[in-house]
């Protein structure tokens, strides 16, 4: 008798860490500043507007790079941050969400045998959307504990091979952010060369302490060999919409939308109508660092009473603590005891590694209601005082 077989493409991975501690921290009832969403309500003016949207009759396919005027408005919300002129018909695409213009604009690029430069840790789709393509990725440590590139690393790392390199900024896990110096240096290390960019800013919006962002949209000489992928759960505190965007000149983005037509060829059409009309007239995006940098402050003022010690953020809604001061277990299992026994979820930040390294690190994401905040600090300060 003879079975089908599938021959795995992606043989070691299992469920993703996400999964494993949001699960956990459901068992167990834990406060969840593992999986980074946030706990507080979105817009309800936004909400309204996809009613209206769907109310309106708007409920068929949308067009295959998205709705137009969703479009349009997304480029001169662009042009109006970045100085970028885009044309709305040929460089964008409305995508479900940032994985998928991630893995879109991978598989678009990518054949058997390419290398393609990740920078650890890395935000958990990168490698394994690499691997499903055949290719190969060249993981370059950020330099512990400020999480920097070694741009050195990275040029002895170039071979006739490497097609892409992969940035993101603000960064996920660690909070770091990309300088003008950097830029700098990834000018000089792809100039002349044919590498591509794909630089995940989902966090454009989240930088604090007076950094800025440094979009890849602000240098056109890097922005003609960019995918630019951005998500509106992040802008719009609703990661279950799944809702996101790729930007790329037109050459770049027509390979990127033979991929997409026919994986998921258009997405949720009220969604994007009632985007649209909200970014129109709501400019709060603006004032989303002010307002996120008061809940990381507010939580790292709590754990100055904890021994954990944190690691600078400056970006995305997550902060790190180094925990080796309590306890020289491996993270995913100090992770998964502060679940069970002290009732907070945290993420491993070895988990982000493909070969995990352990600094004893643990990721919060802070972006919750200060009431959250303050219960997971009381029950954190209650768990470390059993060490
Ligand atoms: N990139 C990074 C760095 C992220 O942290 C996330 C998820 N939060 C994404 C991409 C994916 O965003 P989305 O939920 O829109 O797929
Ligand atoms: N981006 C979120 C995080 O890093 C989660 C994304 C996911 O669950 N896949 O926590």
């Amino acid at each position: 008798m003879q079975f089908p077989h599938i021959n795995s493409k992606l043989p070691n991975t299992g469920i993703t860490i996400f999964t494993e501690m949001s699960a956990l921290a459901q068992e167990y009832n834990a406060i969840n500043l593992g999986q980074g969403f946030p706990d507080f309500e979105m817009s309800e003016e936004l909400i309204e507007f996809v009613n209206h949207a769907m109310i309106d009759g708007h409920n068929q396919y949308a067009p295959r790079n998205g709705v137009m005027d969703l479009r349009e408005t997304l480029c001169d919300k662009v042009f109006n941050l970045y100085q970028k002129n885009l044309d709305p018909s040929s460089e964008i695409c409305i995508t479900p969400g940032a994985t998928y213009a991630i893995y879109t604009a991978l598989t678009a690029v990518l054949e058997p045998g390419d290398e393609v430069i990740v920078f650890e840790p890395a935000y958990d789709s990168y490698v394994p959307n690499i691997e499903i393509n055949g290719a190969v990725p060249v993981l370059i440590p950020l330099v512990y504990p400020d999480y920097k590139i070694n741009w050195d690393e990275v040029r002895e790392k170039i071979t006739p091979a490497t097609k892409m390199i992969i940035i993101n900024s603000p960064h996920n896990p660690t909070g770091s952010i990309i300088s003008k110096h950097d830029i700098e240096e990834l000018r000089k290390t792809v100039e002349g060369t044919r590498i591509f960019i794909l630089s995940d800013e989902v966090y454009e919006h989240l930088t604090y302490d007076g950094f800025q962002h440094e979009s890849i949209l602000k240098y056109p000489d890097l922005f003609e060999r960019s995918f630019v992928t951005f998500s509106f759960g992040k802008v719009f505190n609703c990661t279950g919409w799944k809702m996101g965007y790729c930007i790329a000149p037109k050459n770049l983005m027509a390979e990127f939308l033979k991929v997409h037509q026919f994986n998921c060829f258009s997405c949720n059409t009220p969604m994007q109508y009632a985007l649209a009309k909200y970014i129109k007239h709501n400019r709060d995006y603006l004032t989303l660092s002010g307002i996120f940098q008061k809940k990381r402050d507010y939580f790292n003022d709590l754990m100055k009473h904890s021994r954990m010690k944190p690691i600078a953020t400056r970006g995305s809604y997550f902060q790190l603590f180094d925990y080796s001061s309590l306890s020289q277990e491996k993270e995913i299992i100090f992770a998964r005891k502060m679940c069970i026994e002290g009732r907070v979820a945290c993420i491993p930040t070895s988990a982000f590694y493909k070969n995990p390294i352990e600094n004893k690190v643990v990721r919060f994401c802070f972006a919750k209601k200060e009431s959250t905040l303050k219960t997971a600090v009381d029950r954190l300060l209650q768990f470390e005082a059993t060490f």
